[in-house]
């Protein structure tokens, strides 16, 4: 078999059961091709992309301008270290910088080193502008996070399969129960060392679990109370995702209207992923105001592929879709009409307890136990029916469509999705 054969699902999943190591369990569908809220098998099957790569393809699959401005790079300029300057990656920094309403921005590849880059951020400047004695910084982090995969933060994940025998695990991490503003209050109350508290503005992994409202701002308002810098990990919750450029959303020059009645929770720290690049290329970057980043100097953090040439030209294109095609206030309103659509379905249908979530970063939980497999077996027949969305945990189905979608396109999506659920209806 020639390596470019053309091949069938089968053959596909099996090259890959074969010489991959089984880190992922993806359900059995094998893509060949994407355009703007929908992805084809390789048997020309066509589907609407309900998990938009965890919120990465939030502009659509190969968005046409993120595409030509890589292509376009790609020919040019791909990538010269920072061992020297290019004549790219300032400009990302700056509309970067400017885009989300910091001084400064640090560009990573994966969210996983965005995040690592904050935690070395924040402890820096722990001990270079807070005086906390060498190696006693402390980090507070939310039960049920999901930070990534490297070892220090699996460290701190409270998932026994992303942890379990990867140890042993770095210090310096204190876990209190999210949505919880006493527990923050306490751990900030009676631990002088900390130096941060990283928090996801919506628990995406652990099931799309919004908070209170109001919690935000208020342990905001707590980090600054106690001088300990507020890290948002905006990684699945940034770039529009959740009906505002930010789930934080401040002070940023968010065009969007439903950012300005928003109260400040401008994070000290921003950190970014996913979606910076509209799912073309992995992009991720800190974003901080100079009295943080400027405790980063040369050679105390780095990356051989970070802000290249290429990143920055499709990191710009990426926001400048964002802001162009108003995908913000479109997350915002078709966010809404679906919960709509879906709470009204609910009452006529045992299979579904709930829906919740913010702009188009949504769930339903399946009235079923964590350890059965309805949800995956709703999530296979939804695929049957031309609709691709992944369950987060055993009773629970994500849904995130590309911010692309029109209103016709989500009415026609609400009607795939409660039809396959009447089929599980008891
Ligand atoms: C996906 C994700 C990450 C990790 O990003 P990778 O690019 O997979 O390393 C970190 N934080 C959050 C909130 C995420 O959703």
């Amino acid at each position: 078999m020639s390596v470019l054969e053309k091949l069938s699902s089968k053959d596909a999943i099996a090259l890959e059961e074969e010489f991959g190591a089984h880190n992922y369990h993806p359900l059995p569908v094998v893509l060949n091709r994407g355009e703007g809220v929908f992805v084809w098998d390789v048997e020309g099957k066509k589907y609407y992309d309900f998990l938009s790569a965890y919120s990465a393809v939030n502009q659509g699959h190969c968005h046409p301008k993120i595409v030509n401005a890589m292509v376009q790079q790609a020919q040019t300029l791909t990538l010269t270290s920072r061992a020297f300057y290019n004549d790219m990656l300032g400009r990302f920094e700056k509309y970067a910088s400017e885009t989300f309403g910091f001084d400064k921005f640090l560009p990573m590849n994966t969210g996983a080193e965005a995040v690592e880059t904050a935690i070395k951020i924040c402890r820096k400047w722990a001990y270079e502008k807070k005086g906390v004695p060498e190696n006693k910084a402390e980090i507070v982090v939310c039960e049920n996070n999901f930070h990534g995969r490297t070892t220090t933060i699996i460290s701190f994940s409270n998932d026994p399969v992303a942890r379990k025998n990867f140890g042993p695990y770095p210090e310096g991490f204190i876990k209190i129960e999210y949505d919880n503003l006493s527990a923050l209050e306490q751990a900030l109350k009676t631990n002088k060392n900390v130096a941060g508290f990283l928090v996801e503005p919506i628990q995406g992994e652990a099931g799309v679990f919004v908070p209170s409202e109001g919690y935000l701002l208020k342990a905001k308002e707590l980090c600054k109370k106690y001088n300990v810098l507020f890290i948002a990990d905006e990684v699945q919750t940034g770039i529009a995702r959740t009906g505002k450029l930010l789930a934080t959303c401040g002070n940023c020059s968010c065009p969007d209207r439903h950012c300005s009645g928003t109260p400040e929770v401008k994070p000290d720290i921003l950190i970014l992923g996913k979606a910076l690049s509209g799912g073309a290329y992995p992009i991720s970057g800190v974003l901080a105001n100079d009295v943080i980043m400027e405790v980063i100097r040369p050679g105390s953090h780095g990356s051989t592929f970070g802000g290249n040439p290429v990143a920055a030209a499709v990191g710009i294109a990426a926001l400048e879709v964002v802001k162009e095609e108003g995908l913000a206030e479109n997350a915002h309103q078709l966010g809404e009409l679906f919960r709509e659509e879906l709470n009204k379905f609910i009452p006529t249908c045992s299979i579904v307890k709930s829906v919740r979530g913010k702009g188009l970063l949504n769930a339903i939980l399946i009235n079923d136990t964590e350890e059965s497999s309805t949800a995956w077996d709703i999530c296979l027949a939804l695929r049957d029916n031309g609709l691709l969305a992944k369950p987060t945990h055993g009773n629970i189905i994500r849904f995130a469509p590309p911010l692309v979608m029109n209103r016709q396109q989500l009415l026609d999506c609400v009607d795939i999705i409660t039809k396959t659920l009447e089929e599980f209806d008891k």
